[in-house]
């Protein structure tokens, strides 16, 4: 099982899992042209996509999903409140999902939680072969005792640190944005991702990555230092997405 991104942050979000010969996406915040692109860079033919999973409706998740699925042929899996809200909603194939859904896509298992955010009806998943774990975590206000549950004896953990509080706080957002960037609705900032790291057990975990990382209200060494912190294991352990390159190949075996 392998996984890479795309790109990270809030200009657009797109992760690429792999376990066998099934790939699918989850999320494309980009133009079908960027996509290609950086799908390219990681070796991927677009045509070789099995489908696109969507995580909630804000456009830094679903800019490139219409037009790609329809490029591709792609079919798209997602839950009937974020295709509501969604603008482009004329996919190939589309698939409702419930939140608390656990299906497949050929060799790929999912596992769908809800999420507290500001959006319809938001998930986030954990992905496996049938013994590996490998969860995607962002675009939350908090953690819940039902997020938690699901992030148990992971494998490999992407997971959101928006923003440094007192960046946020002191920063140019006007007070209604800092609000919603901070609230439960909101986004995790660096304190919120290590606490959620300090009460897993991490004994399995092979790659920890941090990402969707604030421009504006973050830095990256702030992220990562409460990831290795949380993590309580060495600096170069712990790995950033970026906005423009996202990250190369993880392998978790
Ligand atoms: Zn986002
Ligand atoms: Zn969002």
């Amino acid at each position: 099982m392998r996984f890479a991104s795309l790109g990270s942050g809030s200009k657009g979000n797109s992760t690429l899992i792999e376990v066998g010969s099934t790939r699918i996406l989850l999320d494309c915040g980009f133009s079908v042209k960027e996509t290609e692109k950086r799908l390219l860079r990681l070796g991927c033919e677009p045509s070789s996509i099995d489908g696109v999973v969507v995580t909630h409706e804000h456009g830094d998740h679903v800019n490139g999903v219409g037009r790609l699925s329809r490029k591709y042929k792609l079919p798209v899996w997602l839950t009937v409140g974020t295709h509501h809200a969604s603008k482009d909603t004329g996919f190939e194939i589309t698939n409702f999902i419930d939140p608390h859904d656990a299906f497949s896509i050929n060799d790929i298992h999912l596992q769908a939680f809800p999420v507290p955010h500001d959006a319809r009806e938001p998930c986030q998943f954990v992905f496996s072969d049938g013994s590996l774990r490998l969860a995607v975590l962002s675009d939350l206000g908090r953690e819940t005792p039902h997020v938690m549950e699901n992030l148990v004896s992971l494998d490999g953990l992407m997971l959101e640190c928006n923003y440094d509080h007192d960046m946020l706080m002191t920063g140019e957002y006007p007070y209604s944005l800092k609000q919603r960037v901070s609230g439960g609705l909101g986004h995790l900032d660096n304190r919120q991702s290590e606490a959620i790291l300090k009460k897993l057990d991490l004994s399995k975990m092979q790659h920890l990555i941090g990402g969707h990382v604030s421009e504006k209200n973050n830095l990256k060494e702030y992220a990562q230092s409460a990831l290795y912190r949380g993590a309580d294991c060495e600096s170069e352990w712990v790995s950033m997405a970026c906005q423009e390159h996202g990250f190369s190949w993880r392998e978790i075996s």
